[in-house]
């Protein structure tokens, strides 16, 4: 592990190094797209994704990068449902349904619980809904949207890594236990569970990367999520930028996620995806990203391993 840098990175270092955030309308979703996926049943599903305009997580990961495209104060009761409209206008049809908020789908000042019905509604003709959430936003009321829902609930939670220190100095406010109860709890109420595991957080090289994205993946297997997606570190939030310019972290190789991605589907505990966002910032070979990207594709779509890409990068 690189030296620690002595300095604070609590809430108030991290937010001083923001820039702007993006203007939002709270009546309008900041983003949408249909994708394909995997199901828990076996089978790849057409997923229709949702970004929802809301209020800033309270939490301020060091890694985060998600205050972008908030909001500073809670939105409107009916908001939310009028941002689902007018992005089911836009996307395909689609079996699953992911609502991603840039927080906690679960912190009422995300989203207001009064919205949970129209919410729920909306989403009727779905099989399977996914939701995030930090894990002091899950509990009872997990449960009262999970009988609301026609589909399945299934919950995605940020694990982020299993590193000690690393996970401290995430600014995350979670323990490993934390997340050990959560999915246990979620679990024993028949809700599936998928963890969001960082690729080289900061304060790590890269072989330090590989290995503890993988031991992260080993302990949200044992604490019984069904899933897992690998999301590589990508600066641009200010605190990562400024860690950079120190030495104190650097965006992994799309290498190390074909590595992190032949451990996690050789492993047979479930499913394993890579986050394949904006790809290309950690390739720098021409000549053989296409292909990459395409065999992580399909690795994602068949969760068996492909037959690696030779290229003389
Ligand atoms: S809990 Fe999630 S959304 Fe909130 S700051 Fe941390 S990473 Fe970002
Ligand atoms: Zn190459």
């Amino acid at each position: 592990m690189s030296k620690l840098p002595g300095i604070q990175m609590d809430g108030r270092w991290i937010r001083s190094m923001r820039g702007e955030k993006s203007p939002v309308d709270p009546y309008l979703p900041y983003g949408w797209f249909n994708e394909q996926e995997r199901s828990l049943g076996g089978e790849v599903s057409d997923v229709s994704a949702i970004l929802l305009t809301n209020r800033e997580c309270p939490f301020n990961c060091l890694m985060c990068d998600l205050w972008k495209h908030t909001t500073d104060e809670t939105i409107p009761v009916g908001a939310i449902p009028a941002q689902m409209e007018f992005a089911f206008e836009k996307l395909s049809p689609a079996t699953h349904l992911k609502l991603f908020n840039s927080g906690s789908f679960f912190d009422p000042k995300a989203i207001p619980l009064e919205d949970y019905k129209q919410i729920a509604s909306l989403s009727s003709t779905f099989e399977n809904v996914l939701v995030e959430s930090h894990t002091a936003f899950i509990g009872e009321q997990c449960l009262e949207f999970d009988r609301m829902l026609n589909g399945q609930l299934e919950m995605a939670i940020g694990l982020e890594t299993v590193h000690p220190e690393v996970l401290s100095r995430l600014n995350k406010g979670m323990s490993l236990e934390n997340f050990k109860k959560s999915v246990g709890f979620l679990q024993s109420n028949g809700i599936s569970t998928r963890a969001f595991i960082l690729l080289r957080p900061p304060f790590l090289d890269e072989a330090e990367g590989l290995e503890w994205a993988c031991l992260s993946i080993d302990f949200a297997f044992a604490c019984g999520v069904d899933a897992c997606s690998v999301i590589p570190v990508r600066s641009g939030n200010g605190a990562l930028d400024k860690l950079a310019l120190d030495a104190y972290f650097q965006e992994p190789s799309i290498h190390t996620l074909e590595r992190v991605m032949e451990y996690g589907i050789r492993l047979q505990k479930g499913l394993v995806f890579a986050d394949l966002w904006d790809l290309d910032r950690f390739s720098t070979c021409e000549q053989c990203f296409e292909s990459r990207k395409e065999r992580l594709k399909q690795m994602n779509l068949t969760q068996e391993h492909v037959k690696p890409v030779e290229c003389s990068c």
